[in-house]
């Protein structure tokens, strides 16, 4: 197989990820082996590359937003068929036995492995995938198009959870990459009123075709308080502007991996049951829910396409904010 590989982290510019060819991998009991059609890019694979998040395996193959044909079933295998459309998303595995898994909070799992992060991703032609993993995908999207809504929609549409939005509340949404573009569909869907607050012009006029009410910058406030928000952008700062905006009793819900730091906070913006929670992973569960809710909106990805081998100028372009919607590389 081919695939582009890091070796060693560095930052975007330098080009971290190399190609090589190396044999095709062939799938364990339980597992199927996909040949990976498309692959989205993620901030997170950039923080991975970069550094940010420090390396769990070296080489790795980045990428977890998999769609592909299953090519060869792994023994054991069963409800995947060899050439079924699969997908492949962050959480590539979890015990079943902790404590939080026993409690339908497997994206808390004490020992869940992830998607080019412990195990090779789709950064690549192929790629293999625990089975029960794998995740059908909604007819009526091209491979290229379903591929951002395997993490930018799901991770987005479980914050939106987290922040305990209710159909036709004032929304914020700080920070309007490709999950924000997705999850302003949902909240436009279920009668939201959005607030977009981004420093970029091109991510404000978006959030203006998408059905946002208002848009600002990160310093500006919006105009009603906000009944939940969800941060996007990885710095403190942006969620200390979330939380300063909120009604009563609401949630800002951070949708970041890796945030740079959290800066000090008025008590008086957190006082009156105001609170501030991370977004962890997603259930397998948040991820069928999503595809279900793409399939009926239905939701339109914006996206970008490059070759497999240019999957360092997309981290580059991510890196820089320049992407429009989603980056997804064309694999095979
Ligand atoms: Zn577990
Ligand atoms: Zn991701």
């Amino acid at each position: 197989m081919h695939a582009m590989q890091l070796e060693q982290t560095g930052p975007a510019s330098a080009r971290p990820l190399r190609p090589v060819d190396l044999p095709d991998p062939s799938p364990g009991a339980g597992e199927i082996l996909l040949r990976v059609t498309a692959c989205g890019v993620c901030r997170t694979d950039l923080q991975i590359c970069e550094g940010d998040l420090a390396s769990h395996k070296l080489p790795i193959v980045p990428g977890h937003q998999i769609v592909g044909r299953v090519e060869v079933l792994g023994s054991g295998v069963t409800g995947w068929q060899v050439g079924d459309r699969a997908g492949v998303a962050w959480l590539a595995g979890v015990d079943g036995t902790c404590v939080h898994c026993r409690a339908g909070r497997e994206n808390l799992c004490v020992a869940a492995e992830f998607t080019g992060w412990d195990r090779d991703g789709g950064y690549a032609t192929h790629a293999v995938a625990r089975a029960d993993f794998a995740l059908r995908l909604p007819e009526g999207f091209a491979d290229l198009d379903a591929a951002p809504l395997l993490c930018a929609g799901v991770i987005g549409y479980r914050s939106l959870k987290m922040s305990g939005i209710a159909p036709g509340q004032r929304l914020g949404l700080y920070g309007f990459g490709a999950s924000a573009t997705l999850a302003i569909q949902i909240a436009r869907h279920w009668g939201c009123r959005v607030f977009v607050c981004t420093r970029s012009p091109a991510e404000k006029e978006r959030a203006l075709a998408l059905g946002a009410e208002w848009v600002g910058g990160y310093d500006e406030k919006p105009p009603e308080q906000l009944q939940g928000a969800v941060t996007f952008a990885p710095a403190g700062n942006v969620v200390a502007a979330a939380l300063s905006a909120l009604d009563r009793g609401a949630t800002v819900a951070i949708n970041a991996i890796h945030l740079d730091r959290v800066p000090e906070i008025a008590y008086a913006n957190l006082w009156w049951e105001r609170s501030l929670r991370s977004v962890a992973n997603f259930t397998r569960d948040d991820a069928r829910e999503l595809l279900s809710l793409a399939a009926i909106i239905p939701i339109r990805t914006e996206r970008e396409s490059y070759a497999l081998d240019d999957a360092g100028v997309a981290l580059e372009r991510l890196s820089r904010g320049e992407v429009r919607g989603s980056a997804v590389l064309k694999c095979g």
